[in-house]
């Protein structure tokens, strides 16, 4: 059986940077490079969706729960900067500008913290309205991959994060991990950035600054040093909830 699920992942990670690695090489244009993400991003849902059918799993996810939007995300750029140009094009300027004020303001909070820090704050997302997410079309991919298999575990967690609960769907986030870590490897070697940034802090510079997006294309970084995702400090890791 084991056997099995490292083919399964394997397959998905081999697709996936097969299928990345040749739309990379035929992209001449910014707007076509982030429409590859995004489709990349939905044949991954489709993807997660499918198993969770063929394998008879089981998720505790339902439209209008947020718990897991709770915990900070980290994404890489593309995936921020798709997440920018869905809220440029979607959004009124009175919307944009409340976003980026809260986002800057969730940034200088988050600068003041150590990795620590970070990971044990439960905040709800900036991009979360009444238990909604309002880019759900272009949620990271983190967001993506992650299923609860309880939600009692779901609200301990909520209520303390530092608390013993089993929520993940393993079969799902390694299959969800399979396809992002092929997408990060198609654009790393690409020449792209490929840092992880912390969702906020990179989401208020994307929106303060549309030259994030032409350095991302310029193949440089695309935010600043300081949206970057902390690495954590030697020693036993502190939880991570949202992240890989
Ligand atoms: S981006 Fe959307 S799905 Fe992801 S944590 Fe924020 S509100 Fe939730």
């Amino acid at each position: 059986m084991e056997d099995d699920f490292r083919r399964l992942f394997d397959g998905i990670h081999a697709q996936t940077l097969a299928a990345m690695e040749k739309d990379l090489a035929r992209i001449s244009s910014l707007p076509e490079l982030l429409a590859v993400t995004q489709a990349a991003l939905q044949h991954t849902t489709r993807t997660l969706s499918s198993i969770t059918e063929s394998a008879g799993v089981k998720t505790a996810c339902s439209s209008g729960c947020s718990f897991c939007c709770w915990h900070r995300v980290d994404a890489p750029a593309h995936e921020i900067l798709l997440a920018a140009r869905y809220i440029r094009a979607h959004w009124t300027q009175e919307e944009i500008d409340a976003l980026r004020r809260a986002a800057r303001q969730r940034a200088e909070e988050e600068l003041r913290m150590d990795y620590a820090q970070r990971q044990r704050s439960i905040r709800p997302c900036v991009l979360l309205e009444e238990n909604i997410c309002r880019i759900y079309p272009v949620r990271p991919g983190a967001c993506r991959r992650y299923f609860s298999g309880s939600i009692d575990a779901c609200h301990r967690l909520w209520e303390d994060p530092q608390a013993e609960a089993a929520v993940g769907i393993p079969l799902l986030s390694d299959a969800g991990h399979a396809a992002g870590s092929a997408m990060l490897r198609a654009f790393a070697a690409a020449g792209y950035d490929h840092y992880f940034y912390d969702l906020s802090a990179a989401l208020a510079e994307a929106l303060e600054d549309e030259a994030c997006e032409q350095r991302w294309f310029a193949k440089q970084a695309a935010f600043s040093a300081d949206a970057r995702t902390l690495m954590p400090p030697p020693g036993p890791p502190a939880p991570v909830i949202h992240s890989w």
